[in-house]
């Protein structure tokens, strides 16, 4: 064996990695403290080896006097951990522990390596076990138990670990509560209460957990009531040993230190901000507890028995001590060794610290040695215990469960606050919804409002506008009817140019008609946007802006009709200035008023002449504005309106290219409605006009008649009393009295009565009518009578139209005369009026006619019609006439 000594069990080291201090320092195992999170049931576990140091008592009196001449057992090298036992004095034996504590080290010192780590991990909810192992004398009670009272460094373990434990926790979550308890010769003893003297062991089942009913619990609230708690435990220690006449040291003195920390969970963040579920599972942790237990075992001696001498019952007692011991020397061999049976149950030693080797407990062991040479192989079996104790491993499990008194407690403070804050949250949502609707309420009445403002600015200016155009054409209109005729070149030109600053005019004013139109489309689409269902406000405003639109609804149509009553006063003007200007031509050119034409009796509603510009302005009217818009205004409740609608039907009814048109757009029917309903006269007037002109057409005529047009113009016949209304009256009846299928019809319902009626009139225009009504039907009949469609006398005679018709045959209106004396013809040539006619005059007229008349083709006329009739020539030879 080598001089420099040989490494014994020492040299067998733990693996590395579970010998290192550092492991227990740190205040969690490496797993619980690395990823900082723990599950539930707190299953976590580090491995841990059951750390031991070596603790020198320095020599005492004795020693220093007996062994004065001798050097110490042991050489401790505490920079390398290792000590060494002397065997002899050239040889020793080095051992190599987890710290060695020489003979000056402070019990701070031994507190912080041995204790504070475990004591820390106790307050992490791990199990602890800090034990003092070795022959009596040794200093285990004075590294554990001693209470500093005389010298305050010279705290033990128990005091320090108490004041680091209510330092950490808090009183008001946390809880601390001791047991003290005396193992004597296998029964275990109260050492709070001495009465309790036989406390029993109980292991859970399931988890193995060890428990002693019936031992007293304290809860330590302060430092002071715990150390009062020590010396209590002492006394009594004292005294039961007094009483079993024995030593402290005989027995095993295990102080249980119970710590409950509830470890606040990571509360769900119920605030409205991170109320999803998600976010609630994944960082919700419910409030844990855990519960450490920290095991202080200040053991018995361990000198064997031999040694102290006992007999008899101390001899018992010696092998009771030694059974606990020697118990857990072979439970700790066990455990070193692997071995597959651990002997936990030989003892109550064994058992109640079932946890503390090979079990969950981080655990601490201080292997107390005296200097002595003396005990040198008890110095040798403790190092040895210590050697081995040092191989053993423990499983750490963090003690921890869920707290759930707490946390329901806590739950239902949450429930209480999310009630709230749900009503507060609800009351502001209601105060959302009520904002955003008088919001709405509010931007509603002013869109009404600005609605309301523009509708009536257009209004305005369209009023303004109109009056303005009005006032123009007037001036115009006045200017018009100033100018000489004498100047007769300037005054057309003038005329003419008028005319197409008026056009310019209406023109302006129709764009200006186009753009309010669009204007008020606008307005009534946003109104529509804001009435649509859904959108917020006051029905009653809606209805008030519905009226209003529909007011300005009517007056955009009385607008419109004024258009139409401009355009009106526009083409009369620009018809009025064509027929001045062709009269002023046709007076230049020397041509005057056109010969007869039977067809077209009323020129001046009917502007042949004017100059191409003008007639077309008048005949687009209707293209502009619209036939059936302007047939509708005839039917206007403004009898301003009707009377410029119906002069512009006229005006396009003398277009034969209207007429058409107008019938086919009902045109005709509306005028006769005019004509038998109105009560003005102009009206009647000018639809009398507008319907004879209309009645120009062989098909106008028909329609004229299916329509009852006759009985129409009947009525008007009789009624009227103006000869222009009668005039046009008896120009749309002489009308149709050129048409030879109505002839039967024509005078059934009254037309050639009424016709004839209307010579009470005695106006030349009306008159020049009835006789071009008179000669179209007689010509007509004439022509019947001569096919052989018509036999008897003339409905003319019938009608006792002879007379008038002799007694105007020489009339000096030369149109009238002129009628009458082809009427006369026409009459003659069927033989079956001659009497009729002899006896009323008519031949006497025919006579004259034959020989009088200006016109070559009608004196012919009645002098073949008065040769070729055997009655006239009879009648002319009984009267000696000749022709
Ligand atoms: P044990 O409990 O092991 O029987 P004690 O703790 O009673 O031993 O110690 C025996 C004596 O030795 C006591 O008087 C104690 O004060 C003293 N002693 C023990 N260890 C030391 C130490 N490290 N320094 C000073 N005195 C000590
Ligand atoms: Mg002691």
């Amino acid at each position: 064996m080598a001089s420099g000594g040989s490494y014994r069990n020492g040299t067998q080291k733990a693996p590395s990695s579970l010998r290192t201090s550092s492991s227990f320092k740190s205040k969690l195992p490496p797993s619980a403290s690395s990823n900082g999170r723990r599950s539930s049931s707190a299953i976590d576990a580090v491995y841990g080896r059951v750390r031991v140091s070596v603790r020198l008592r320095p020599r005492n009196a004795e020693e220093m006097a007996a062994d004065a001449d001798f050097a110490d057992c042991v050489e401790q090298q505490p920079e390398l951990k290792r000590l060494k036992l002397r065997k002899n004095n050239w040889d020793s034996d080095t051992y190599e522990f987890d710290e060695v504590f020489t003979e000056f080290a402070s019990q701070k010192r031994v507190y912080e390596v041995v204790a504070k780590p475990v004591v820390e991990s106790v307050l992490d909810g791990y199990n602890g076990t800090v034990m003092a192992y070795g022959q009596t004398g040794t200093g285990k009670t004075y590294t554990l138990g001693r209470l500093g009272d005389e010298d305050v460094s010279a705290r033990g373990i128990m005091v320090r670990s108490m004041e680091d434990i209510l330092a950490n926790i808090c009183l008001e979550t946390d809880s601390v509560s001791v047991s003290y308890l005396q193992l004597y010769m296998e029964t275990i003893q109260d050492l709070l209460n001495p009465a309790n003297d036989n406390i029993p062991i109980v292991e859970d089942q399931k988890t193995g957990d060890v428990s002693l009913p019936g031992a007293t619990v304290v809860e330590v609230r302060d430092q002071q009531s715990f150390l009062e708690l020590l010396r209590v435990g002492e006394a009594h220690r004292y005294a039961a040993n007094t009483k079993l006449n024995t030593e402290s040291s005989r027995s095993h003195a295990i102080l249980l230190v119970q710590i409950k920390r509830s470890v606040p969970g990571r509360e769900a963040d119920f605030s409205a901000e991170t109320d999803h579920s998600s976010h609630l599972s994944t960082n919700y942790k419910p409030p844990m507890l855990r519960k450490g237990k920290l095991v202080l075992v200040d053991l018995a001696g361990s000198e064997r028995v031999n040694k102290s001498g006992s007999e008899g019952h101390m001899l018992e007692e010696a092998k009771s001590i030694n059974l606990s011991l020697s118990a857990l020397g072979k439970c700790i061999n066990a455990l070193a060794e692997n071995s597959a049976h651990v002997p936990v149950r030989d003892s109550k030693l064994t058992r109640l610290l079932k946890d503390s080797f090979g079990g969950t407990s981080r655990t601490s062991l201080v292997i107390t040695i005296g200097p002595s040479p003396r005990h040198r192989a008890e110095t040798a079996s403790t190092i040895l215990f210590g050697q081995r104790a040092m191989k053993v491993e423990n499983m750490l499990k963090i003690k921890e469960e869920f707290d759930y008194k707490s946390l329901s407690k806590r739950l239902e403070v949450q429930v209480d606050k999310l009630i709230a804050e749900n009503e507060r949250q609800q009351k502001a949502f209601e105060a959302e919804v009520e904002r955003i609707r008088l919001e709405a309420q509010r931007h509603v009445i002013e869109t009404e409002r600005n609605y309301a403002e523009a509708l009536k600015d257009e209004k305005m200016k369209c009023q303004v506008e109109y009056m303005e155009s009005i006032k123009k054409l007037e001036e115009k209109w006045s200017l018009n009817q100033q100018k000489p005729t004498n100047n007769v070149r300037t005054g057309g030109a003038c005329i003419t140019e008028e005319a197409s600053e008026l056009k310019m005019l209406l023109q302006n004013e129709m764009q200006t008609r186009k753009a309010a139109e669009e204007e008020i489309n606008k307005l009534k689409d946003q109104l529509h946007k804001f009435t649509k269902p859904g959108s917020a406000g006051g029905n009653s405003d809606i209805l008030n802006l519905q009226s209003m639109l529909e007011e300005e609804i009517r007056q955009k149509k009385r607008l419109e009709e004024e258009v139409i009553v401009l355009r009106s006063q526009f083409s009369q003007l620009t018809m009025e200035a064509g027929q001045r200007t062709s009269y002023l031509d046709r007076s230049r050119n020397g041509t005057g008023l056109p010969g007869l034409d039977s067809l077209s009796p009323l020129r001046n509603l009917h502007c042949k002449d004017a100059t191409n510009g003008e007639r077309s302005s008048i005949t687009n009217l209707h293209e502009q504005v619209g036939l059936h818009r302007i047939l509708s205004l005839l039917e206007s409740e403004d009898a301003t309106v009707r009377i410029h609608a119906v002069k512009v039907v006229a005006n396009l009814a003398a277009e034969e290219a209207n007429q058409e048109k107008i019938v086919e757009a009902g045109g005709l029917n509306s005028l006769l409605m005019l004509l038998s309903n109105s009560e003005d006269e102009t009206i009647r007037r000018i639809a009398a006009g507008a319907i004879a002109n209309l009645a120009m057409s062989e098909a106008n005529q028909e329609l004229i008649m299916i329509q009852g047009g006759i009985a129409l113009l009947a009525v008007t016949a009789a009624d009227a009393e103006d000869p222009q209304t009668l005039r046009m009256v008896a120009g749309a009846i002489a009308n149709l009295c050129g048409n030879d299928k109505l002839q039967t019809r024509l005078r059934s319902e009254g037309g050639i009565k009424a016709l004839l009626g209307m010579v009470r009139s005695r106006h030349p225009d009306v008159l020049s009518q009835v006789a071009r009504g008179i000669a179209n039907f007689a010509k007509c009949e004439s022509r019947a009578s001569a096919q052989g469609q018509k036999a008897g006398r003339s409905s003319l005679i019938e009608d006792g139209a002879l007379t008038w018709i002799v007694q105007n045959s020489n009339n000096e209106a030369s149109m009238i005369r002129r009628h009458v004396e082809l009427a006369l013809c026409h009459l003659a040539q069927h033989e079956v009026n001659a009497k009729d006619m002899i006896s009323g005059g008519a031949l006497w007229e025919l006579i004259r006619i034959s020989r009088d008349c200006s016109r070559e083709d009608i004196r012919s006329l009645a002098r073949r019609t008065l040769t070729s009739s055997p009655t006239f020539q009879a009648e002319m030879r009984r009267l000696r006439i000749e022709l």
